[in-house]
């Protein structure tokens, strides 16, 4: 068997996920890798997928007991016999699981890193045949990581002691430069093939929204969302219990979990949630850690959360199974509120002095900063998270809510002279709310109106509201026209460097504003797919058997493999095998059920299953981002494709493109080429270009000469003949339905 029949065989999908391959033919080839990849990328296949292939045992190392236990559990569903050690079990579980384990009773062994130095796993590890060692959560042998964990330190150790040296795969989806080295190095990785893939989530919608009333936007919302999971984060305990509250008592039975309850409590909500007991479940940000629930649709803020790295962690528990979820964030202006009173409230460690516990409050408050401009800001939220994270991004993804908003661009640059006039009038000595108040002419506090309605400024853009007048002074601080104090308890607005040149001219501003015709609630293009009779009754049926096996509901099957059921309508067991996620196994023990579902479902409607290609692909009208990162030939298609001596990436996505029907429309771009490239690890930006890497020459790429139109000598990527196979057939799907 090879890795694209395992992953058929056992997991059911027929294509691997970008950057999964690299992984597994550098680890089945024993070279030791490390896989830097977001949530969802598919990391645990990385190490599963060769875990089969090899002849021996592959050990697993996890530092969170209930991923361990669901992984496990996902692995005996799919017919892979698996076992896990660790605290959670008694002194006789342990005992007996270590029997079977060397008898070879089980391919995939999970354990916790503490448990690689009692005496009787060491006495097992040294006389087993250890292929494999995957370090899962890699991060967390780091000191500069969120996590460190002072365990990982010893697991290099531990692997010196075994008999024969396994390869070695550690993985992480978050991982800066240092943390990278550190796990290298603490590892003892041996020429490791390293992988990093993006930050983009690209299957998630972001947005933000400002309703006046966030319960009813949120009662709406959900009316809209029925039968999907979700999550709705809250600044507090007492929000959570009033979110929770307010939505049972609307009849959207929803779980709760924050630091102030019982922990008995906090476990059965939780699982309440996890098994699909309740769809919803109002948390503080206590909740999440270790929670592998795949198909979360949908990630609500009720509140700004306190930094964008909390957001991101958060908003992507969404969506990890691949398939559209999306990221809401209701602002208001009380959160930043709320937020400083946070902060300000931390109690003091004990282990710290006092300077450095106020120079880590004035970092939370510029983190908090960042995460209200992130807010008010008019521009790709997509980008905005990315460009925080340090990463490069397109000007507008097209899934999010700026993108898919109606907005005007308009010359706010005398509207701007005037703002920055009055905040030089002011003598820098007000905050962002004070000074559009006085600019807008409404202060509502006495004593301040007393002193600021004299000033010439006052009123002077009184036909803003207040929140337009906020988010223009936001945009002159990026700008760098304004700037906000940052060490201090409230932030004072003061001129920027750049507001010289505007002052004087020399500088226009651009201002993005939401059309005023944009409907309070921006249709989301994601989580759109039908709550349909059959896709409700699938997940009955999901829940049924979950139930009876005592799993969540998403072990049994992905939300994704459900909808493509629906998508499919397979009415034999072969054709219930091209559902992607079903596998043999699955096939065997869930095929008839489902089966007799569709069926039924079928004839009822007198519906006859839709054509294969049509019903596997929706057309698709425009091709965001997201689409084109889903593009691919059929084998029908590429065989019509006509090489050439030498072409460029453009020109390569411009042919490919013409292979599919409509051809007048473009579907991919030479930076979408670049960009899986990049992340398959065969080109690799340089300082001045992306180039080449050693794996991509070896795939036919090469690194040529031009001449700028200024003359200068510049290096860029070839694509000869070898190159263009290799990337056609990167993009050439092999699923079985088509080449039937
Ligand atoms: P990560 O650990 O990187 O967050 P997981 O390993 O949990 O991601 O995988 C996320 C989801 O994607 C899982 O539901 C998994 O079954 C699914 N998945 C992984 N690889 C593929 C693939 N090649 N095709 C389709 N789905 C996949
Ligand atoms: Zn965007």
């Amino acid at each position: 068997m090879n890795a694209k029949e395992a992953l058929k065989t056992y997991f059911g999908y027929s294509a691997f996920h970008p950057g999964q391959e690299i992984m597994i033919s550098a680890l089945t080839h024993g070279q030791d890798a490390l896989g830097v990849m977001p949530t969802g990328a598919g990391k645990s296949l990385c190490y599963q997928i060769p875990a089969l292939l090899f002849p021996g045992i592959t050990l697993v190392i996890s530092p969170l007991l209930s991923l361990m236990k669901d992984q496990v559990r996902a692995l005996n569903q799919s017919g892979i016999p698996a076992a896990y050690i660790n605290s959670s079990l008694t002194e006789g579980q342990i005992r007996k699981a270590l029997l079977f384990a060397s008898e070879g009773k089980y391919k995939i062994i999970y354990a916790a890193p503490e448990r690689l130095v009692s005496p009787a796993f060491l006495a097992f590890a040294c006389a087993a045949p250890i292929d494999l060692v995957a370090v899962d959560e890699a991060h967390c042998i780091s000191q500069w990581g969120q996590d460190f964990r002072p365990s990982y330190l010893k697991i290099a150790d531990f692997i010196a002691r075994l008999q024969k040296r396994p390869v070695v795969g550690a993985f992480t989806a978050t991982a800066t430069e240092r943390v990278q080295r550190d796990i290298l190095d603490a590892l003892r990785l041996k020429n490791p093939k390293v992988l990093v893939t993006g930050f983009d989530r690209k299957n998630l919608f972001f947005s933000v929204q400002r309703p006046r009333n966030k319960d009813e936007w949120l009662l709406d919302y959900l009316t809209r969302h029925r039968n999907e999971s979700g999550i709705i984060y809250c600044a507090t305990r007492k929000t959570t219990d009033k979110v929770a509250d307010e939505l049972n008592a609307h009849g959207f039975p929803c779980a709760r979990y924050h630091a102030g309850m019982e922990t008995n409590a906090r476990t059965e909500n939780q699982d309440r949630f996890i098994q699909e007991q309740c769809s919803l479940i109002a948390a503080t940000n206590a909740f999440g850690m270790g929670i592998d629930k795949s198909n979360v649709r949908f990630v609500i803020h009720y509140n700004m959360p306190q930094s964008m790295e909390n957001y991101y962690q958060e908003a992507g528990r969404a969506g990890r199974d691949g398939e559209s979820a999306e990221c809401v964030l209701l602002y208001s202006p009380q959160d930043v509120i709320i937020g400083r009173f946070l902060i300000d409230q931390k109690e003091a460690r004990e282990d710290i002095d006092e300077e450095t516990a106020e120079r880590q409050k004035n970092l939370d408050r510029t983190r908090l900063r960042q995460m209200e401009n992130y807010c008010t800001q008019e521009g790709c939220l997509r980008k905005s998270i990315l460009t925080y994270f340090g990463e490069k991004a397109e000007e507008n993804c097209g899934a999010c809510s700026f993108c898919v908003g109606a907005h005007t661009a308009v010359d706010a640059t005398a509207d701007a002279v005037k703002a920055v006039m009055g905040v030089l009038e002011m003598n820098g000595r007000y905050g962002l709310s004070l000074t559009a108040q006085v600019l807008r002419g409404s202060v509502g506090d006495i004593e301040k109106r007393k002193k600021t309605a004299p000033l010439r400024c006052y009123g002077s853009l009184s036909e803003y509201t207040e929140e337009e007048l906020k988010s223009l002074l936001q945009l002159l601080c990026r700008e760098n026209m304004l700037y906000r104090t940052e060490d201090e308890k409230y932030p004072l607005l003061k001129a920027g460097p750049d507001a010289k040149s505007l002052l004087a001219g020399d500088q226009r501003l651009l201002w993005f504003r939401p059309s005023p015709s944009v409907p309070a609630k921006a249709k989301s293009q994601a989580a759109s797919w039908d709550v349909d009779d059959l896709l409700v009754r699938l997940k009955g049926l999901r829940k049924a058997i979950a139930d009876a096996r005592r799993v969540p509901p998403y072990i049994i099957f992905s939300d994704s493999a459900l909808m493509d059921m629906c998508r499919k309508l397979p009415v034999s067991r072969d054709e219930f095998m091209t559902v992607s996620g079903v596998g043999f196994r699955k096939a065997e023990d869930f095929g008839p059920q489902f089966l007799s579902v569709i069926r039924e479902y079928c004839e009822v409607r007198s519906l006859r299953p839709l054509p294969r290609e049509a019903a596997a692909r929706p057309p698709r009208k425009t091709w965001t981002k997201a689409a084109r990162a889903r593009f691919g030939l059929t084998p029908a298609e590429a065989a019509a494709f006509s090489p050439k001596a030498s072409m460029t990436a453009a020109e390569l996505a411009a042919q490919m493109s013409g292979l599919k029907e409509p051809k007048e429309i473009k579907k991919i771009f030479g930076v979408d080429i670049e960009e899986r490239l990049t992340a398959l690890g065969w080109l690799k930006e340089t300082e001045k270009a992306l180039l080449p890497t050693e794996e991509g020459r070896r795939h036919g790429i090469e690194t040529i000469e031009k001449t700028a139109q200024s003359g200068q000598l510049y290096r860029t990527c070839a694509y000869p003949g070898k190159a263009q196979t290799e990337i056609l057939h990167l993009y050439t799907e092999m699923k079985p339905s088509e080449s039937e």
